[in-house]
């Protein structure tokens, strides 16, 4: 029986409210997962928003995001790795126990030098991760973002990067909204199960007319994606964690949040 017990809502998704606002209606409304983008952390000290999530009923699922590790410049991969060693900093306080990666990219290199930088990246922050119980997740990007956002485009790429890595600090973040096309995805979701890399399960939809790529995701039951098929494929990997709704939408953004946030639950129970 479909139930909230696994039910996580990312920050994101209700951009027009605060952390705070975020933490007091998800728990009111029944919500267990919460993960938490660091937008809604600038300017908030963090002790006391580790305080405000441990004296509500939610789980912290993860932080989002680190990565976007590549770039032509020295100086901006070494930033990158900084900003990286932060969010993992903020994760360890908040209790987090997961930074999810969007990897980046940089158009004016090749995709394979991309990914290389990408390697090199999460192994140069890897000890601090392991060191603060933080692990990572790599999550593909859908091939569209691949000039600027990720130059992780498949399951099986990610899955790759994991092996070559072979730490128990380093999976992979499976997104339906980037990866439910992948004719191998079936595959590759088992493959990262078994080895048990895989960490993290995010959902949403795909509008059919999709407006803008970046800030028109659907609403789960919205638009193509058989989300409970590729659910019962996590779930049939071994995966026992929260399913996370992540929803970019300048559409839902501007309605009633409270409003959305019942179509959300409704969306979960009925397409999710
Ligand atoms: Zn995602």
């Amino acid at each position: 029986m479909k139930d909230f017990s696994r039910l996580c809502i990312h920050t994101m998704t209700n951009k027009p409210w605060s952390l705070r606002q975020c933490v007091e209606n998800y728990s009111n409304a029944g919500i267990k997962g919460i993960s938490i983008w660091r937008n809604v952390l600038e300017g908030r000290d963090l002790k006391e928003a580790k305080k405000l999530l441990d004296d509500s009923p939610l789980e912290v699922v993860s932080l989002v995001r680190g990565g976007f590790f590549p770039s032509v410049e020295k100086k901006r991969r070494l930033n990158a790795i900084e900003d990286n060693l932060r969010a993992i900093s903020q994760a360890s306080i908040l209790g987090a126990p997961l930074l999810v990666l969007v990897c980046g990219s940089d158009s004016n290199q090749s995709l394979d030098k991309s990914r290389e930088q990408i390697r090199e990246g999460i192994l140069k922050i890897l000890p601090y991760a392991m060191s603060a119980g933080v692990k990572l997740a790599i999550e593909p990007l859908h091939p569209m973002y691949s000039a600027d956002r990720s130059a992780v485009n498949t399951l099986a790429q990610a899955n790759k990067m994991t092996e070559e890595i072979n730490s128990e600090f380093v999976g992979v973040a499976v997104d339906v909204y980037h990866l439910w096309w992948d004719a191998g995805l079936h595959d590759d979701i088992m493959r990262c199960g078994q080895n048990r890399k895989l960490f993290a399960f995010h959902v949403c939809d795909w509008n059919v007319l999709t407006g803008d790529f970046l800030n028109d995701r659907g609403l789960m039951g919205d638009g193509c994606i058989n989300i409970p098929e590729i659910r019962s494929w996590v779930e049939e990997a071994g995966f026992k964690g929260f399913n996370e709704v992540e929803i970019f939408s300048e559409k839902y953004w501007k309605i009633d949040q409270f409003e959305y946030l019942e179509k959300i639950k409704n969306a979960y129970i009925n397409f999710t």
